[in-house]
C-alpha cells in the first residue's frame, strides 16, 4: 500500500508498505478520504512528528478485514476513524494524566494512520457512518467534534454575541456549532478573502479583515459597543489571544481552541480589569463525536462549502499541500482522496 511517511525536516515521502494484517480485536480499514488537519501541519512545520510516522487522524473508509474475535464490524462497513469509546485504561494520555504537555508528549509514536491506503484500528475505535452522510463529509467528523467541544465548554448561552478569530476549518465549524447552539450573532475575523466568503456562506453575520483594519474596535463596534460575550480563538496567530482578551466584554468568556506553538505577546493590565474567564479545550471526547455526527447528519452543520474543488489532492501531492499550508493559506479544508 502507498503511505506518506514522515522523514523529518519537513519531508513526506510516499513509500510502498505492506498492507497490515488485523490482529485480535483489530479492524483493517481501506481509507477513502483523509482530511489534512492543522495539528499535522504544526507537527510538520516544527518538525516534531517522529521520523517513520504516518500522520492523519481525520479519515473515513470501509472495513476491509477484521481480526480474530471482532464481532462489531464486518467487511464493507463504512466507518469514521475515531470517536469510539476506549475501554478503561486505553484512553489517550491527555485524558489520563493530571499533567500533560502536548508539545513534549503529543508526538511520540510512529503508528501508521490516515495518510495511507489502509490503516489498523482497535475494534472499539471507529464510529459507523449514517446512510445520509457521505464518506467525504464523514472524514470531517473529528474537526467537527473539536468545534462541538469548544462550544460545549465555553459557557456560551442562547442569544450570545460570539466572535470567532480565524476561519480555517476549525473556525468555520465553530461558527456553525455556535449558531446551532443559539448564538444570536457570529462575527468572524480572517485575513483570507476565500475563507471570509466561506464564513458568510456558513452563517457568519459579519466578517472583518484583520489585515486591513484593527479587529478589536471593529468587532466591539459590531457587537453593539460592548464586545462579544464569547470569543473563540481559532487562529493561533501571534496577536490573536491577546486580541480576544481585549475585545471580549466584561465578565465574558474567551475560549482558546487553536494552539500557538511559539510564545505570544500579552499585556494583562489591559484586560484583567474585565474579570474575564479564559478557558481551554483540547481535542474531543467520544460524546462530542456523536454530537458532531448528529449535526452533520441533520444538516445543522454544512460541510459542502468548506471543501472547494481545488482542495482535493491525491496522496502523491501531500508534500506540496503541507508546504502550502505552512504559509498563510487560502485553502479551506484540504482532503486526500484515495
Ligand atoms: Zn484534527
Amino acid at each position: 500500500m502507498k503511505a506518506a511517511v514522515y522523514q523529518g525536516n519537513q519531508k513526506l515521502v510516499i513509500e510502498e508498505l505492506p498492507v497490515p494484517e488485523p490482529g485480535p480485536g483489530e479492524v483493517l480499514v481501506k481509507i477513502s478520504h483523509s482530511a489534512i488537519c492543522g495539528t499535522d501541519v504544526h507537527a510538520f512545520l516544527y518538525d516534531i512528528a517522529p521520523a517513520g510516522a504516518v500522520m492523519g487522524h481525520e479519515f473515513s473508509g470501509r472495513v476491509a478485514a477484521v481480526g480474530p474475535g471482532v464481532t462489531a464490524w464486518k467487511e464493507g462497513d463504512r466507518v469514521i476513524g475515531g470517536g469510539g469509546t476506549p475501554p478503561s485504561g486505553m484512553e489517550a494520555p491527555l485524558r489520563r494524566q493530571e499533567q500533560y504537555n502536548y508539545r513534549l508528549e503529543g508526538f511520540t509514536d510512529t503508528r501508521k494512520r490516515g495518510y495511507a491506503e489502509y490503516t489498523l484500528l482497535n475494534d472499539w475505535a471507529p464510529l459507523g457512518i449514517p446512510d445520509n452522510v457521505t464518506d467525504l463529509h464523514a472524514s470531517l467528523t473529528e474537526p467537527c467534534s473539536v468545534a462541538v467541544r469548544a462550544v460545549r465548554l465555553s459557557n456560551m448561552k442562547l442569544g450570545d454575541v460570539v466572535a470567532v478569530l480565524g476561519a480555517g476549518p476549525i473556525g468555520l465549524l465553530t461558527i456553525q456549532a455556535a449558531k446551532a447552539a443559539g448564538a444570536r450573532k457570529v462575527i468572524v475575523s480572517e485575513p483570507s478573502a476565500t475563507r471570509r466568503d466561506t464564513a458568510i456562506k456558513l452563517g457568519a453575520d459579519a466578517v472583518v479583515d484583520p489585515s486591513k483594519e484593527d479587529a478589536i474596535p471593529a468587532i466591539i463596534n459590531l457587537s453593539e459597543g460592548d464586545g462579544p460575550h464569547v470569543v473563540f480563538e481559532c487562529a493561533a496567530a501571534p496577536p490573536t489571544l491577546d486580541a480576544a482578551l481585549n475585545m471580549v466584554r466584561k465578565k465574558g468568556n474567551v475560549m482558546l481552541v487553536a494552539l500557538a506553538w511559539e510564545s505570544v505577546p500579552m499585556l494583562p493590565v489591559d484586560w484583567a480589569g474585565k474579570e474575564i474567564q479564559l478557558n481551554t479545550t483540547f481535542g474531543a471526547e467520544p460524546y462530542d463525536w456523536k454530537v458532531a455526527l448528529d449535526l452533520i447528519s441533520s444538516g445543522k452543520i454544512d460541510l459542502e462549502p468548506m471543501i472547494l474543488s481545488t482542495d482535493f489532492l491525491a496522496l502523491d501531492g501531500i508534500q506540496d499541500a503541507f508546504e502550502s499550508l505552512i504559509k498563510p493559506s487560502t485553502q479551506v479544508q484540504m482532503v486526500v482522496r484515495f
